[in-house]
């Protein structure tokens, strides 16, 4: 395959390793488990360090296996360039440690990854001050700004009520104001979704979820798009400003917190990430067509008394995620009646698991107040619009009888 031609994104992801020289004919990126690696001339080593020769010195800041899961990643995102981390959050936290000082304003979403929101308390202790607005309306965003403000920050669909953040008009802000917007892509993953397009500056995945698929591995990306000018950025330190312009972020980030902190991908983890992204598109067509078929049947019957998926003519922004995304995704959540009881319910599914998580092959559900948005209370919980009785629905891959099935007898006492 010559790079010449334009393929399409599962091609790309299945061919990409081969565009580089690898080893014996491979098909795969091998798996490199070196933590250093070794020059047999001192000088080029030299070279390396000071940045006058590319090459790899030790495994925190960079691995060969590890790069070819990154340019993956900006193959998916159409970015300039990705770096890996041991987790999604590690990606998100390396943006506050690399790129926000203290007194720095940022405006995020408030429907958010309740992890996410737990960084936020955080940061705002270590001295950042975090807006929290409805980013459904970009009228809440522009009103949020200030002129210390440093960075927008969203994710694509929320999770768990499904709010859809405005992304486009969001993006045209950030833009007319030189502000950089940081989209949290991984519930709506590059599949459906390219942050590039609504003016993203940096795009985050937990690849964890759609991107790996399988449940038996974690990981997290930050891609640049090469949208966002950073020379005007602030806060970028004088060593990083001798690179090229569209380099700078990137390198500051890769200094500052992926070597700084450490939290990096590892070879074996990059590896079984790279197999799962082959077959990201084939998962998300099944399981966002599984999700629209669950969400129809359950909206449709009186025991139920609330469904949010973006793919529902009822859902308040269905026309925005129809023009934005390719399908309205693979997690919904939803209300029973008051007389049926939400755990006596998941206790009857036979198929889908009472499991945190989301993006895998299997279908897993939760009781969220009672779980994962336990901790930050219930007047939280009230901002956020997640009652005590909302049940989410992580849709996997299979049969859509089973699970219509599944659902259905749950439902009777
Ligand atoms: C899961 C998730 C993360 C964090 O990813 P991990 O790989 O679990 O650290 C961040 N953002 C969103 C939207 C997520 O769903």
């Amino acid at each position: 395959m010559s790079d010449k031609i334009s393929c399409g994104f599962t091609t790309t992801i299945l061919h990409n390793d081969r565009q580089k020289e690898i080893e014996h004919g491979s098909v795969h990126k091998p798996v490199h488990t070196a933590v250093m690696f070794g020059y047999k001339d001192a000088r080029a080593l030299a070279d390396v360090f000071q940045g006058k020769q590319s090459g790899y010195r030790y495994g925190r800041q960079g691995n060969p296996t590890v790069s070819a899961l990154e340019d993956k990643i900006t193959k998916m995102e159409d970015g300039i360039a990705t770096i890996a981390f041991a987790t999604g959050m590690a990606a998100i936290g390396a943006v506050f440690q690399a790129l926000l000082r203290q007194g720095d304003h940022i405006v995020s979403s408030r429907f958010l990854f309740g992890n996410t929101n737990s960084l936020w308390q955080t940061t705002a202790a270590q001295g950042l001050n975090v807006s929290m607005v409805d980013a459904t309306d970009v009228a809440n965003v522009e009103a949020a700004l200030t002129p210390a403000t440093r960075m927008v920050f969203v994710e694509t669909v929320a999770n768990p009520r499904t709010q859809i953040a405005d992304l486009k008009r969001i993006g045209d802000l950030c833009q007319a104001r030189g502000i950089l917007f940081v989209v949290d892509n991984t519930m709506t993953s590059p599949y459906l979704f390219r942050p590039k397009s609504v003016g993203a500056g940096l795009v985050v995945n937990s690849l964890t979820k759609y991107i790996a698929g399988h449940g038996n591995v974690l990981g997290g990306a930050l891609t640049d798009t090469g949208l966002f000018n950073w020379t005007n950025f602030p806060n970028i330190a004088p060593n990083f400003r001798k690179q090229p312009a569209p380099a700078q972020g990137m390198a500051q980030i890769r200094a500052k917190a992926l070597r700084d902190f450490g939290a990096s991908l590892s070879p074996e983890a990059a590896h079984q990430i790279a197999i799962g992204a082959e077959t990201i598109a084939l998962r998300m067509e099944r399981a966002c067509a599984n999700a629209a078929a669950l969400a129809a049947m359950l909206e449709a019957d009186p025991r139920v008394a609330k469904v949010h998926y973006p793919g529902l003519a009822s859902h308040p922004q269905h026309t925005l995620a129809t023009g934005l995304f390719r399908a309205y995704g693979a997690l919904f959540s939803f209300e029973l009646q008051p007389e049926i009881d939400c755990f006596d319910y998941l206790n009857r599914l036979q198929l889908a698991i009472n499991a945190t998580h989301l993006g895998d092959t299997r279908t897993l559900v939760i009781p969220v107040a009672h779980t994962i948005f336990f901790e930050m209370g219930a007047e939280q919980r009230a901002k956020m619009g997640i009652a005590d009785s909302l049940i989410r629905v992580s849709v996997g891959i299979e049969d859509t009888s089973d699970l219509l099935h599944d659902f259905a007898q749950a439902l009777q006492a």
